[in-house]
C-alpha cells in the first residue's frame, strides 16, 4: 500500500475542494423551485402535477423549456419555477411536430 506524501495530499485535497465547489455552484444554478399548486398563477390556470387530459401534458406543450427527459422543467408561463413533465394547465398548447 502506498502512502501519499504531503505534496500529493495537498494536490488531491485541493482538486477535490475545487470539484465540490463547482458542483455546488452548478447545482444551485440549475435548481428551480417546483411550481406549487397553491401558486396564484397555477391556480388561475388550473395547473396540476399529473395531467388528466389524454395526450396533453407539459412535456409536449410548446411552452416547456429545458432538456427532454427531466421530470421537472421550466415553463415559459411560470418564470423561475419548474413544472412536472407529466403536468398540465389550461394554457396547454401542443408542440408542433
Ligand atoms: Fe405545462 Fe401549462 Fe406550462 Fe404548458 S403552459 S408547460 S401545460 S404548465
Amino acid at each position: 500500500m502506498s502512502t501519499l506524501n504531503r505534496r500529493e495530499f495537498l494536490a488531491f485535497t485541493g482538486t477535490s475542494l475545487i470539484g465540490l465547489t463547482l458542483g455546488g455552484i452548478t447545482d444551485k444554478a440549475s435548481a428551480q423551485e417546483k411550481l406549487e399548486l397553491d401558486n396564484p398563477g397555477a391556480k388561475a390556470l388550473q395547473y396540476v402535477h399529473k395531467s388528466a387530459v389524454e395526450g396533453a401534458m407539459c412535456s409536449n406543450c410548446s411552452y416547456i423549456q429545458g432538456e427532454d427527459g427531466q421530470q421537472w422543467l421550466p415553463c415559459a408561463l411560470f418564470p423561475g419555477k419548474a413544472v412536472n413533465s407529466q403536468g398540465w394547465c389550461a394554457a396547454f398548447n401542443k408542440k408542433a411536430g
